[in-house]
């Protein structure tokens, strides 16, 4: 078969009809770094900026069946995983990512809508942090998403979200960006750890702007520059610099 040799990165994820977050972000994100994209669809949504209406699970073995395929048809430099849904499908993921140690893997551990829908069935959270976080050379939480990872309430202040993260780095995780976006100050600050290292900060000016699919936006960022064979710190700084220009961008629209 012919392979597409330009790196690729493969997204893995939900739609959002609204076209706020999930797949359409990613590919519109990664596409804007001059990368390629192939996909496989997790569950379909129905959403508007608002409110999820619905939400319909894909086959796990058709999650698996998409993966493999994007990774047989084309050169997939970086994996960015989003919603998936069910500890079923996180299975089917896992599955494929063992079967392609080579190619690193970002997690962004979407759990729900900013709208307070769940977007992964109660009870996967175990699953995703057992079986998935192992595997991915990042995972991109937020403070509430972190907290739910290790079973404990939300972090009030930074060094209570470091030492929340050094917990899911000592439960198995190879590194973790822990997004503050959502905390109080006038700074935004991101906190990248690696087990043994000294904590890196990565900040921005907080913006008066309210966005959807910001989440989805730095970590298909960050893919696509890990696909562009760029450092995982490097990555992490350019992505964070994209997602606040596009805020920057959305607040003068
Ligand atoms: N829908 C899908 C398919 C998503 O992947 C996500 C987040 O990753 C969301 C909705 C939630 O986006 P937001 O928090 O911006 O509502």
């Amino acid at each position: 078969m012919a392979l597409r040799r330009e790196p690729h990165v493969l997204v893995v994820g939900g739609s959002d009809s609204s076209g706020g977050a999930g797949i359409a972000r990613d590919v519109e994100t990664i596409s804007s770094i001059g990368v390629r994209t192939c996909l496989a669809v997790t569950a379909v949504t129905v959403q508007t900026h608002e409110a999820v209406m619905d939400i319909r699970h894909l086959q796990p073995g058709l999650v698996a069946d998409q993966m493999r395929a994007a990774l047989q048809a084309n050169e997939v430099a970086a994996i960015k995983i989003g919603m998936l849904a069910t500890a079923e499908i996180i299975a089917a993921a896992a599955a494929v990512l063992r079967e392609n140690p080579q190619v690193p893997a970002i997690l962004d551990p979407v759990l729900a809508s900013t709208s307070g829908r769940a977007l992964l069935e109660a009870g996967a959270i175990a699953a995703m942090k057992r079986d998935l976080v192992p595997l991915c050379c990042l995972v991109t939480p937020n403070l509430v998403e972190l907290a739910l990872l290790i079973g404990a309430k939300q972090a009030v202040d930074e060094d209570e979200a470091v030492w929340q993260g050094q917990e899911l780095l000592a439960a198995g995780a190879q590194a973790i960006l822990i997004k503050g976006g959502h905390a109080k100050g006038l700074r935004s600050t991101d906190i990248l750890l690696h087990s043994g290292q000294e904590p890196i900060r990565f900040d921005a000016p907080r913006l008066a702007v309210s966005m959807r699919g910001t989440g989805c936006m730095l970590a298909s960022a960050i893919a696509a520059h890990l696909a562009n064979a760029r450092s995982l710190e490097d990555s992490v700084g350019e992505g964070k610099r994209f997602v606040f220009e596009q805020l920057q961008r959305n607040s003068t629209e």
